[in-house]
Parts: structure tokens; C-alpha cells; sequence
């Protein structure tokens, strides 16, 4: 299996989200099931025994920061025509090829390759050119498109031609904590789509510290937000490795996931819900499918910090080990191995 990273940022940079850890997991569950893997991922990245293809390029801009009706526009050197060249020159030494990269070019060039092109898509409707062509390979080549959650399927017109596939972690690098201590923690890039604000003013209101970490993707954004409250109140942690985040997200006492826009998934819910933290969210996107509202965590009206607070009063109402349990039967890596794999296969023949 040819796995295709994402295009914004480097594997283990941050720049790129969730996905990065997405393509990492993914990796891992195919081995697990006996696959052969190899990864093409963007100049710098790191993938600690991966066979890893590196190719180097111009990155397209994120998105999610584009207006919907934006143009495809595509730089010189361009990063994802570079990563495309670089799969359809190594096509034959591989069974599938499945790319992570929410571009249009990758989506249009689904036909024109030999060995079956499929595509995750990790992210919501936001762009009427890439909706246009993701259209037409699910209506063209049934099967080749999968995403992360119904309520992300939800978005596109086509929701019924697309594999919900879920997500996965290694739960093996993420320790249950029993205890925890009187703080909140926040986990995400530090972009508007993400809602930081709300998760604050939730903390003030509730009298407890919100630790946060995260790449500072949009430095206005972050000044804006930091200097409407003191640092006893947003505490900024930085940017951590797996391992580091596991630990630290672990002592909180709940994880709050801000999101302003429909959240394809939501790693940071599954990885705080495997060491042990319950997640309040908002009814929507893909947290809203992935908590259980009452037992793992507590989903409260979309953008409503009143909701938030409430919900933060109600903490001690859940049971840590449930969250855990949660995530080993919904999130391991065997269960998302198993899942690609049946989303695969048929695409094999
Ligand atoms: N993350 C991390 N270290 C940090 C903060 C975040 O590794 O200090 C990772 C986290 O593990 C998750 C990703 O950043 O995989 C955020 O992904 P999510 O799916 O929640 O949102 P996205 O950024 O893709 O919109």
C-alpha cells in the first residue's frame, strides 16, 4: 500500500493537524495486518520506521482559510503535482495507492492512474471546486472515496457515495490517568475554526485554568484571543509530541473541543478519551458522533459557552475508565485496520 500524506506541513511538524497522525495510524494498522506500507510525505518529515518517500515542493494554502468559491490555484514547484509524480512513477510496486491529501489536483488524477488511486478526504464541504471533482469520482469510480464520520459525509451531496471509515489511535502510547487535577485542556491548531475563545470564557466562568496546546497556526488570531484573558485563565503549553500530549492531557480533568466548523473527527476527542479524559463539545460535526453524551462526555448547543459551563459542573457525574473503554472499542488500531481493509479490498480487483 502506497500511503500519500497530506501536503500542508511535514509528518511530525503540526502544520498539517490531525491528519498527520491519521497517515502514521493508518500505516501502523496496515502493518499490524500483515501489509507492506510506504509513505510519500513532504521534505522534513519524520516517520520512525516507515519506509519513507520524501519529495520536496511548494505547499498549497490550507483550505480551510480560502472562501468557498475560491479558484484552484496551484504555485510553481508545485508540492502536490511533485507527490503525485513521485506515486505515479512507483505505481507498478504497488497494489492501492491512498492519498490524504484534500486537494483537487489528487482528486481529479483518481483515473488516470493504473494502480487504484482512493482518497480520505479529512475534511468537510468547504470548497465548491473541490466538491466539483470529489462528486465526480464518487459518482464515476464507486468506493474510492472514504471520511472520518457520518457527520462529515453529512456536508457533501453525495454523502451516500462515500466509506465512512472512522479513525484510530495506538492505544498502546496512551496511558489511562485515574486521577486528575483541577484544570481543563484544550488540544487543536490555533486557528479561528477551532474556537479557543469559547473554551476560555468557559474556563473563567467555571474557575479553572485551560491548559492548551497546539501549533499557533494564525498568530492574530492567538494575540487576540490570549490578550482577552490573563494567564491564569489560558495557559499555553506549546506543541507536543504524542508521547508528551498523552501525559499532559491526561491530568485534566476534561478535554473541551471548541470547533466552529464541522469537525471531520477530531483526533484530539479519541486521544483524550484514551488517557481517561471525558470531552464536552458541541452538538456538531464529527465530536458529536464520537462522545457519548452523559457517559463519556457532555455534547451542549453549538457555540454556546454557557452550555460549556454548565456541562464543566457536571464533570464528576463521569466515569474516567468508561472513556478509556470507549476508545479501546471504538478507536484501536485493529478496529480502523479492519475497516480500511474492507473498504480496500474490493477496490483491489
Ligand atoms: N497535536 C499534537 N501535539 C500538540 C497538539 C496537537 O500532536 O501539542 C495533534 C493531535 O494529536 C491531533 C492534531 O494535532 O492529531 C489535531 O488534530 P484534529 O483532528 O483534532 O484537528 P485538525 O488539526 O486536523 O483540524
Amino acid at each position: 500500500v502506497l500511503l500519500v500524506s497530506t501536503t500542508i506541513g511535514t509528518l511530525g511538524s503540526g502544520r498539517g493537524g490531525g491528519v498527520e497522525l491519521t497517515v502514521l495510524n493508518v500505516a501502523r494498522a496496515l502493518v499490524e495486518r500483515g501489509h507492506k506500507v510506504a509513505i510519500v510525505a513532504a521534505e522534513g518529515s519524520v516517520a520512525p520506521g516507515f519506509d519513507l518517500l520524501t519529495v520536496a515542493g511548494e505547499p498549497p494554502a490550507p483550505a480551510q482559510h480560502e472562501p468557498r468559491n475560491a479558484p484552484v490555484v496551484m504555485p510553481a514547484d508545485s508540492l502536490v503535482a511533485n507527490f503525485f509524480w513521485a506515486a505515479h512513477r512507483c505505481q507498478e510496486r504497488f497494489d492501492i495507492i491512498v492519498s490524504f491529501a484534500y486537494d483537487w489536483l489528487a482528486y481529479f488524477l483518481t483515473p488516470f492512474f493504473q494502480t487504484p488511486l482512493a482518497h480520505v478526504v479529512g475534511m468537510s464541504s468547504l470548497s465548491d471546486a473541490l466538491d466539483q471533482v470529489l462528486a465526480r469520482v464518487a459518482h464515476q469510480l464507486p468506493g474510492r472515496l472514504a471520511v472520518h464520520t457520518r457527520a462529515q459525509a453529512a456536508t457533501f451531496d453525495f454523502a451516500d457515495d462515500l466509506v465512512v471509515v472512522g479513525n484510530g489511535l495506538d492505544l498502546s502510547g496512551y496511558d489511562f490517568q485515574a486521577q486528575s487535577e483541577p484544570v481543563l485542556g484544550w488540544v487543536a491548531r490555533i486557528a479561528p475554526e477551532k474556537g479557543l475563545e469559547d473554551a476560555a470564557a468557559a474556563a473563567e466562568a467555571s474557575g479553572l485554568p485551560l491548559r492548551v496546546w497546539g501549533v499557533i497556526e494564525d498568530e492574530s488570531y492567538w494575540s487576540a484571543v490570549s490578550a482577552r484573558f490573563p494567564p491564569a485563565v489560558l495557559n499555553y503549553r506549546g506543541f507536543l509530541p504524542t508521547p508528551q500530549l498523552q501525559a499532559e492531557l491526561g491530568k485534566c480533568r476534561a478535554l473541551l473541543a471548541t470547533h466552529h466548523w464541522v469537525e471531520a473527527f477530531g483526533n484530539v476527542v479519541a486521544e483524550s478519551l484514551a488517557v481517561g479524559v471525558p470531552v464536552i463539545s458541541y452538538r456538531r460535526g464529527g465530536p458529536a458522533e464520537l462522545v457519548r453524551h452523559g457517559e463519556t462526555g457532555f455534547l451542549v448547543e453549538a457555540d454556546s459557552v454557557a452550555g460549556l459551563t454548565a456541562a464543566v459542573a457536571r464533570i464528576g457525574e463521569l466515569d474516567r475508565l468508561a472513556c478509556r473503554q470507549q476508545a479501546e472499542a471504538e478507536f484501536s488500531l485493529a478496529a480502523l485496520g479492519r475497516r480500511f481493509e474492507a473498504w480496500l479490498t474490493p477496490l483491489l480487483s
